[in-house]
């Protein structure tokens, strides 16, 4: 596998519109984009830093995957999202490698990227995304 850089970083937030202030107000960045994705149950607002964007995600659900991490962690990093090529054998090689996987076959994320998330428990902690633009 080949990973050309970090996608993007996602933070749970509890208030989209006050979270996007601080970040253009206090960190001068400029939100571009806001998505609902109702198959995680959650608002995203995008911001581009470099090459990397910074993915808020804020709770449409309190079942839902962002409003569970809420309730257990508070506000903060959710996951790391980093960017390859053929996201489905890339995600056949980390499982064969050993790697507990989420997502065993892609899924659609925010922005029409194609993703895959690796468990935490095997990778030391943190919630990885693996994420493929296959419009690029
Ligand atoms: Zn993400």
């Amino acid at each position: 596998m080949k990973i050309s850089h970090i996608e993007h970083i996602g933070i749970a937030v509890k208030n989209l519109q006050d979270s996007i202030l601080y970040y253009e107000s206090i960190l001068g960045f400029s939100c571009y984009a806001i998505e609902e994705i109702p198959d995680q149950k959650v608002k995203t607002a995008f911001f581009l830093v470099g090459q990397t964007k910074i993915e808020l995600l804020e709770s449409t659900d309190p079942e839902g995957p962002i409003g569970k991490f809420l309730e257990k962690k508070g506000e903060g990093i959710h996951h790391i999202a980093f960017a390859t090529q053929n996201l489905e054998e890339a995600l056949t090689e980390v499982e064969t490698k050993g790697v507990q996987l989420i997502d065993k076959i892609p899924r659609k994320g925010a922005e029409g990227l194609h993703i895959g998330f690796l468990h935490p428990k095997s990778t030391q902690g943190v919630l990885t995304e693996l994420c493929e633009d296959k419009s690029k």
